[in-house]
């Protein structure tokens, strides 16, 4: 459901991606002898750079473990959801970390309910854009957190909110909240909250541009490393010193760290990881100049790669390769795996420096023309991309201008069949070109990167328009209700599997669909039948909460899930609902339209044969319900109440007839009418042929 996410401009952290789509085993980050609670924080510190190994390594320590304690089980989610975090499988991390949070709510254990706030509003925030929430949560898990004796938590809060701020434009704002979590941790001298508030502040120091202050953190961050033994976290500081050094236009030192990591990663057998970094090498490798090391190493790098199938990296490597062989004069097979490489790259940040790289390459092999038409294409990217947001960008807009008005120049140039003069004049234009072309795409080192750094981070204009964008798929334009897509991208944190033995009070699906809204259209005309629709949904979003989800369903039907009620009270609502509806007509222009809609709720969680119905068979069974309230005359509620807990067979025949399976005292199923206190099918038969006829069973 999120996976469309994973490839978009604005990307996680190219390290992170790199991670992405690996698979199979690794060696173990686990410590031999060492307990749980050891084991649980070498799994925690490798879940960034090996979160599949983390992954697979977890499940073998709760196996070994078992039974878990809560605290325990708290410390495993904790990893699971930061895992498939950095898998970028927003969904899954989602559910976890709302278990970590009711977790702790049933343990009353604030330690894990920071935890499980954190979890999410990280993803919120960097998966799902919904910055208004994420900022929220940040808050509450950071007066939660404030409360506790867990320094690590602390830490990682105030980390989180530095963060944020500085994502959300306010770099300022982030510097004092990270010295604050660095205080804390050495206070504590708790060395894992240390080392994430070390880098924490590294990072914000370099995006302040204050390189020589981000490198005595790093250099503190790499000794701590070595002092706490875990080859992992040593291994992430080597990398954070080579994006910081990158970012500094420190070549040396970028290369250097490298070396350190791969070397590193090599040692530990880290194979999740060790691809992609010996990748960064060899492009490290190339830019000193070393460009058979850089053939070299990306071989290697894809050979391992493609037997993870991480194609990711294969892709990465592919163009690194094919750069060393056009370099190594190679031309037709080095172009080959060039665009191979950058064809899985063209919707990514690393596109355009890549096509950067490219051009040098060929112009360096002595391919003039290929040099232009690669540079042309970067400037027109460029441009798209400066489009996107022309009020930050703007000194871009007018350098990508310059560069497309002399690329042409050059081509018409070109056309001429150019004698002497014109090649060597043509050869100054290209250095030009790429010299202009490296001013707008690295300042210090990129400033593609600022560009995109920019329009992903600091820029309020892109960021409001992606919440445009996300309200504006996840709403419904013509009643302002949010609609199925937003329910389908919160299905999965809110109805997944609760935890055992939680208790089952938890709320109730209701779908609504209004009664004879045909004859309205046909009567009336469309846009009477459209205030019809927007007064019914005022209406019913007057009659809810604020923690109910309501939503436009579809044409003329709608959803709500209320959470927290039981059954009475469901029956109630559903009265309540009805009433709303009924209770005045609906005024459109002259017109006074008397609607009513009919009802079908399910009690919510309800399982089979101990197994949880998935939200799509409970929807489904008060899809049922409400064919029922239209088949025994429309403006009431059917509610499936109960059992909570069914038999296959008792569920197979609900879904085959609702009706006869209440008859039989299989479901409690009371019918509520518009303004009248409930009583119990079956009163009278479905009549089919007055009724609409339900949706087939989901898969
Ligand atoms: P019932 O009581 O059995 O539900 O009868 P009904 O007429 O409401 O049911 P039916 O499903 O036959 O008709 C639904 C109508 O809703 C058909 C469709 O044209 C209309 N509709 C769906 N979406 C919209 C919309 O956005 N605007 C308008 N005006 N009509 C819509
Ligand atoms: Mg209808
Ligand atoms: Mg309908």
């Amino acid at each position: 459901m999120f996976s469309g996410a994973k490839r978009t401009l604005i990307a996680m952290a190219a390290w992170a991606a790199c991670t992405a789509s690996v698979a199979t085993t690794a060696p173990a980050p686990l410590q031999a002898g060492a307990g749980f609670a050891q084991q649980i924080l070498a799994l925690r510190a490798a879940a960034y750079l090996q979160p599949r190994t983390a992954l697979q390594e977890l499940e073998r320590l709760k196996d070994t473990t078992a039974p878990l304690t809560p605290a325990q089980r708290g410390q495993a989610l904790e990893v699971a959801a930061s895992a498939e975090f950095w898998l970028q499988e927003s969904g899954e991390g989602l559910k976890l970390a709302s278990q970590l949070e009711q977790l702790g709510r049933e343990q009353r254990d604030d330690v894990l309910v920071a935890k499980g706030l954190l979890e999410r509003a990280t993803i919120l925030s960097k998966k799902m854009h919904d910055t208004p929430t994420a900022r929220r949560l940040f808050r509450q898990a950071a007066d939660i957190a404030a409360g506790t004796g867990d320094a690590y938590v602390r830490t990682r809060a105030l980390v989180a909110l530095a963060q944020f701020s500085a994502e959300d434009g306010e770099l300022e704002a982030g510097l004092p909240l990270v010295e604050q979590a660095l205080a804390l941790a050495r206070e504590a001298d708790d060395r894992d909250a240390m080392l994430m508030a070390l880098r924490a502040r590294a990072n914000l120091l370099a995006a302040h541009g204050r390189f020589k202050a981000a490198f005595d953190s790093v250099d503190e961050l790499r000794q701590l490393a070595r002092r706490r033994g875990l080859p992992i976290q040593q291994a992430r500081a080597y990398i954070t010193d080579s994006e910081i050094a990158v970012r500094a236009g420190q070549a040396e030192r970028s290369r250097a760290a490298l070396r350190d990591a791969v070397a590193l990663l090599r040692t530990i057998k880290a194979e999740e990881v060790l691809p992609a970094a010996m990748v960064k090498l060899a492009d490290a490798e190339m830019r000193a100049g070393n460009v058979g090391r850089a053939q070299a190493l990306s071989m290697d790098a894809r050979a391992m790669a493609a037997a993870r199938q991480d194609r990711d990296t294969v892709a990465a490597a592919d163009f690194t390769l094919g750069l060393a062989q056009i370099r190594l004069h190679q031309a037709a097979q080095g172009e080959r795996a060039a665009q191979q490489g950058l064809a899985w790259f063209r919707d990514d940040e690393r596109y355009v420096p890549m096509l950067l790289d490219y051009g040098h390459a060929l112009a360096l092999a002595g391919d003039r023309d290929g040099a232009l038409k690669v540079y042309d294409d970067a400037g027109r990217t460029l441009l798209a991309l400066s489009r996107r947001d022309k009020e930050l960008a703007r000194e871009s807009v007018i350098a990508a201008a310059e560069i497309q008005k002399q690329a042409s120049e050059n081509e018409a140039l070109n056309r001429e069949n150019a004698g002497k003069q014109r090649a060597l004049e043509q050869e100054r234009k290209l250095k030009t070109l790429w010299w202009l072309l490296s001013i707008v795409c690295a300042a210090g080192a990129v400033v593609t990167a600022l560009l995109y750094h920019r329009i992903r981070v600091s820029n309020r204009s892109l960021r409001e328009m992606n919440t445009t964008l996300y309200e504006q798929s996840t709403s419904d334009a013509l009643t302002g209700l949010r609609n199925r897509n937003y329910f389908y991208q919160r299905a999965a944190g809110l109805f997944g599997t609760p935890t055992a033995g939680s208790d089952a009070r938890m709320g109730a699906f209701f779908l609504m669909d209004i009664d004879r809204f045909k004859s309205v259209n046909d009567t009336w005309g469309h846009a009477v039948g459209d205030d019809v629709l927007k007064a019914v949904a005022a209406r019913l979003a007057d009659s809810v909460r604020g923690d109910d989800l309501l939503m436009r369903w579809g044409g003329e039907e709608f959803l709500v899930f209320v959470p927290d009620i039981d059954d009475v009270e469901a029956c109630a609502f559903a009265r309540r609902l009805l009433h709303a509806v009924h209770a005045t007509p609906v005024v459109s222009g002259e017109l006074s339209i008397a609607t009513s809609v009919s009802v079908g709720f399910a009690m919510w969680p309800m399982r089979c044969d101990g197994a949880q119905l998935g939200w799509e068979r409970q929807v489904h069974l008060a899809d049922l319900a409400l064919y029922l309230s239209k088949a025994g005359g429309r403006n009431r509620a059917h509610g499936v109440c109960g059992p909570q807990a069914l038999t296959a067979k008792a569920l197979a025949a609900m879904e085959q007839d609702l009706g006869q399976a209440a008859h039989d005292g299989l479901v409690d199923l009371p019918c509520i009418r518009c303004d009248e206190a409930p009583h119990h099918v079956p009163e009278n038969a479905p009549a089919a042929a007055d009724a609409r006829v339900p949706a087939p069973i989901p898969a």
